[in-house]
């Protein structure tokens, strides 16, 4: 070790020089002292293996680093951010924010016992999930739903509780990877079922399950496109061409339509996206989905079906290991009753954010811009997402608010956003920092000025 190390290593502060620091003093009420201690022995430690490799920082480093180690343990809300990226259901930022109605549901029933399993008329046992049942039987025709953590539980458990040991016949076409390491060949050899693929990965007619079928056969699967588009010579086999097929030949049909659509995503000029009642009502046996893409509600895993298909599903020993908490099929409940009220695009982030007009957008912009009334600033005609695996390739026009900064400064600029306070995630359009209108949430006007202001003064 040459001199200016050692002579480092005996600068660092101790552990009770920097715990007796006055500035530490200030901050560090509300934890244990053992926990204080351990944050200081952490970053003490990794100060002297910094010098040991030769690269030692100031000597006071060291209580900043532990001052803001204890700062960011203390704010629970530190991660919050506003999305200005244009793209609505952003798998990077939590998918899909739910209703307030639907935050409060989930926050009384977290904090509070409930009747999760007990009829209250008579005393004894009951299942779980009445409300959402009763309120999905009433918005998709769907005789029982049964709720797990995420659209992938909902897949593995439905394959292993009706398909295990078995055939199931996929297109060539939908045996794909959805993100995150779901890949449906995987998921389903995991399993237990055997994969057996047809047709191309362009088209697949109905003659191609008919030819596969035999008595080995338990179920057709289709499998929603999600993250991206075959477009040209193309051909599927749909769930109501399909469903003939399957009622003769004793075969379960089986949809993934990923995102738990319950609107018409036409009405609001994008392609359409399958609806949950449409696949029930084609007849597919049982659809699985998630709550927290176009749904709109908090991460879940649908799994919809008639009644003896799903109370099977239900009964598999996977069913326990993956079941939803009690918050979330509260939070779930709430977000279905805005369906059933029609109030859907008012209350629920994501169809507020899909249903905003374009023109609206750009009133809004244009008035962040004159509230902030700085030099610098400059509104924008983008192009906004869904996103989350659903409409692949589809945009909507949208506008934003760019910020002016040397192309030099662009990735400062947005770093500046995203650590700020409040913190926005921002996009980058033309090589110009943007905060996209669309996906600022109904409420967060206010946030993006303070923003703006405290990256542009
Ligand atoms: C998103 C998606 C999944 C996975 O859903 P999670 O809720 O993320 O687990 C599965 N299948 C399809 C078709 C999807 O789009």
């Amino acid at each position: 070790m040459d001199d200016s190390s050692s002579r480092a290593l005996r600068s660092l502060p101790s552990v009770s020089d920097i715990l007796s620091d006055p500035k530490l003093a200030c901050s560090n009420g509300t934890f244990l002292p053992s926990i204080v201690v351990s944050v200081v022995r952490r970053r003490q430690e990794e100060a002297r293996q910094a010098i040991l490799n030769g690269n030692a920082s100031a000597p006071e480093m060291l209580l900043f680093r532990v001052l803001a180690d204890l700062d960011a343990l203390a704010s629970g809300a530190s991660d919050i951010v506003v999305n200005g990226t244009g793209v609505v259901i952003h798998t990077n930022l939590g998918r899909s924010p739910v209703s307030k109605a639907t935050a409060t549901a989930m926050a009384e029933h977290a904090a509070r016992y409930q009747a999760l399993e007990v009829d209250l008329e008579t005393g004894e046992r009951g299942g779980r999930g009445g409300d959402v049942e009763r309120l999905m039987r009433l918005l998709t025709g769907a005789e029982r739903t049964l709720v797990v953590n995420n659209n992938a539980a909902a897949v593995l458990l439905t394959l292993a509780a009706t398909c295990s040991g078995r055939e199931v016949i996929v297109s060539r076409g939908e045996a794909v990877e959805i993100g995150g390491g779901f890949r449906v060949p995987d998921v389903l050899t995991r399993s237990g079922a055997q994969l057996v693929e047809v047709g191309t990965t362009n088209r697949t007619y109905v003659s191609d399950y008919e030819q596969a079928t035999s008595e080995r056969t338990r179920a057709y699967l289709k499998v929603h496109a999600s993250n991206f588009a075959v477009v040209g010579f193309t051909a599927a086999a749909t769930v109501a061409a399909l469903a003939p097929l399957a009622a003769e030949r004793g075969v379960l049909l089986i949809e993934d339509v990923g995102s738990g659509c319950l609107l018409q995503t036409a009405d609001f000029g994008l392609q359409h996206e399958p609806t949950l009642a449409e696949s029930i009502a084609a007849g597919a046996h049982v659809v699985c989905a998630s709550g927290d893409k176009l749904l709109g509600g908090p991460q879940a895993g649908l799994i919809l079906g008639s009644e003896e298909v799903v109370e099977r599903i239900a009964r598999h020993p996977l069913a326990r290991a993956l079941r939803a908490d009690k918050s979330c099929l509260a939070g779930l409940a709430a977000t279905l009753r805005h369906y059933a009220r029609g109030e859907a695009t008012e209350h629920i982030p994501v169809w507020w954010a899909i249903s905003r007009e374009s023109g609206w957008l750009k009133e809004r912009v244009l008035g962040w811009k004159r509230d902030l009334g700085l030099p610098g600033l400059s509104v924008i005609q983008t192009q906004s997402v869904v996103g989350g695996g659903s409409l692949p390739g589809r945009t909507q026009p949208s506008w934003a608010l760019a910020i002016e900064a040397g192309s030099a400064n662009v990735d400062d600029t947005a770093r500046r956003l995203r650590t700020g306070a409040p913190k926005i995630v921002p996009r980058v359009v033309d090589g110009r920092v943007a905060i996209d209108a669309r996906t600022v949430l109904q409420d967060e006007d206010h946030l993006v000025l303070a923003a703006v202001r405290g990256v542009l003064t």
